[in-house]
């Protein structure tokens, strides 16, 4: 993906925001190896970036990291993307703005608990603690990247879908 393809992709861009600072390391990003491309903008660092690829677009959504849940502590929290459980810290809270131009429909957010350092990749490529029977490990990894995969694009198309509405309205 280039820049240009992942500054559009978002559905639902901060309408105060002039542009999507991309991450330093952009140049470097192993796209054969995540699942999704996540980031922090270190200068508003709760806001999350979260890019995909299906059929051949680009697909982003900006998050916002709500704060951690007191009865969530002290528990494992599983991912909703990676399905990953980890300790309560490792896993967060994220809040998506569904684009609309209705400001009566402006708090309307879809949440996630999702990998607080947006690393889904490295933990369905991690060789799993337990092995089980069947499937061979790099099966289990492709089958777990296309499971991440797949909820990641469900997920932001689901942040999308008010614009449709919206935009056939207009
Ligand atoms: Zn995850």
């Amino acid at each position: 993906m280039t820049r240009e393809e992942v500054r559009g992709a978002f559905v639902n861009p901060d309408p105060t925001a002039k542009k999507i600072r991309l991450p330093a390391w952009f140049d470097d990003v192993p796209w054969h190896q995540i699942d999704y491309l996540g980031w922090r903008d270190l200068r508003a660092p709760q806001l999350a970036y979260l890019v995909t690829e299906a059929d051949d677009q680009a697909l982003g959504v900006l998050l916002r990291q709500a704060p951690n849940r007191a009865e969530l502590e002290s528990r494992a929290v599983m991912c909703d993307l990676c399905r990953s459980s980890r300790r309560f810290n490792e896993v967060s809270r994220f809040t998506a703005r569904r684009p609309s131009r209705d400001k009566r429909e402006r708090l309307n957010v879809l949440g996630l608990l999702l990998c607080t350092d947006l690393d889904c990749a490295v933990k369905v490529s991690a060789k799993p603690i337990r092995q089980g029977f069947g499937l061979e490990d790099g099966d289990r990894v492709e089958e777990r990247r296309e499971g991440l995969r797949a909820r990641t694009v469900a997920f932001i198309r689901s942040v999308a879908d008010t614009e449709r509405i919206t935009q056939h309205r207009g």
